[in-house]
């Protein structure tokens, strides 16, 4: 099966921020079978192996990846009417923001928020991709991955993929055991959507006073189209013309503190936190790594070598021009001066494989 794998393919052409060095093997899977049997066939030669989607979530080292990288392009989908709702039942190579640009333009809510996303459907069970007050995990009906191991298929629900802010069990404690090979939506043709995140709000009703009065199909073409205007301004939509695009998105996720924490967090940079607490629940303070990252000395646009912080973005870290090693360098320095000032670490949110 050798013979149907690249050879010496660079990373850095399949990954949205642009980085990393040669897959010694490179394979794309245009279906579940073809993907297993590139499985199938490293697990027997003892080959290590490696799934991507888009390449919008993870950074591969210099060195590149000693084993079988494979590009998942598994495509199709289907629209199942239900009592009451819609479901998008999706392979997961399916681009996502092509999915959402389907879907509301039929007149489907449920997904709207997460347009510009770049990326495949089956990528987002992965970190609950989320984004302007929806995350998918409000729609996911189920999942379904393939065990990597015993090549069994298994059906998880909802509540069984264990969601939370960016994480799953696909994150967490299943992570690399199954390859998502599809996913189901709940969409709805009747509900009305709601606006959960308040500048996407507020920009909406500046530019379009009678929103209100619009027709569903209306309100959810006017909704993807402001945030997609909203993206594009912070170079959160991948575009090959804007060079502050070259990112795996945020590049931090935004810290959880107990309430406690917080509390003494705003304590001590009262005057300097302003910023509307997002309660994850009672116990539970969500707060801006973009703040943190700002007032520990960094501003957009800093860069050491080819490595920036985007002039549009605290959070996006940028290529422009720079090695991965350089690329986390920066990412340490930001982690290094935020524990130093405010004791919280940063955690990374793509992945990073470095073997
Ligand atoms: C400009 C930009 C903006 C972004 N904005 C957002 C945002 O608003 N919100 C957000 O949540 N994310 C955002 N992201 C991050 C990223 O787009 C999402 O995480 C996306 O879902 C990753 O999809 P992918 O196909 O590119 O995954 P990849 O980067 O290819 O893979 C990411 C991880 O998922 C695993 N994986 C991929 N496909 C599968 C599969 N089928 N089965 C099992 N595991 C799989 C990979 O092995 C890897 O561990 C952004 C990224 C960029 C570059």
């Amino acid at each position: 099966m050798t013979e149907k794998f690249k050879k010496s393919i660079p990373l850095s052409e399949f990954t949205t921020i642009g980085l990393g060095g040669p897959a010694k093997y490179f394979f794309i899977a245009r279906t579940n079978q073809e993907l297993m049997d590139a499985v199938k066939y490293s697990n027997s030669l003892g080959i290590k192996f490696f799934i991507i989607g888009g390449g919008s979530n993870v950074i591969f080292s210099d060195q590149g990846f000693d084993g079988l990288i494979i590009k998942n392009e598994i495509t199709g989908f289907e629209l199942i009417d239900h009592d009451g709702y819609t479901e998008l039942v999706v392979d997961s190579g399916e681009a996502w923001d092509d999915l959402v640009e389907k879907t509301v333009s039929l007149g489907l809510s449920g997904i709207e928020c997460l347009s510009g996303i770049p990326g495949t459907a089956g990528a987002t069970p992965v970190q609950n991709v989320g984004a302007y007050g929806q995350e998918v995990s409000d729609t996911i009906t189920f999942v379904e991955g393939i065990d990597l191991e015993s090549y069994e298929v298994k059906k998880f629900s909802n509540d069984e993929c264990i969601f939370s802010y960016r994480d799953s069990r696909f994150k967490g404690k299943d992570k690399g055991r199954f390859f998502i090979s599809k996913v189901g939506y709940r969409l709805s043709k009747l509900n009305e959507p709601i606006l959960k995140y308040e500048a996407l709000n507020n920009e909406i009703r500046l530019n379009h006073g009678d929103f209100d009065l619009m027709e569903r199909i209306m309100k959810l073409r006017i909704i993807r189209e402001t945030v997609l205007e909203i993206r594009r301004k912070k170079s959160m939509v991948v575009d090959k013309d804007d060079p502050e695009s070259r990112s795996c998105g945020s590049f931090f996720t935004n810290p959880i503190l107990n309430v406690f924490e917080f509390e003494n967090l705003k304590n001590d940079y009262n005057s300097e936190l302003r910023t509307t607490p997002v309660f994850v629940n009672e116990e539970k303070v969500k707060i801006p790594a973009a703040w943190l990252i700002e007032n520990s000395g960094f501003s957009r646009g800093f860069s050491i070598s080819g490595a920036a912080i985007s002039a549009n973005h605290t959070l996006a870290l940028v290529n422009k021009g720079t090695t991965s090693k350089e690329l986390l360098e920066l990412s340490e320095i930001i982690r290094e001066s935020v524990y130093k000032k405010f004791g919280i670490m940063l955690e990374p949110e793509p992945e990073i494989i470095l073997t």
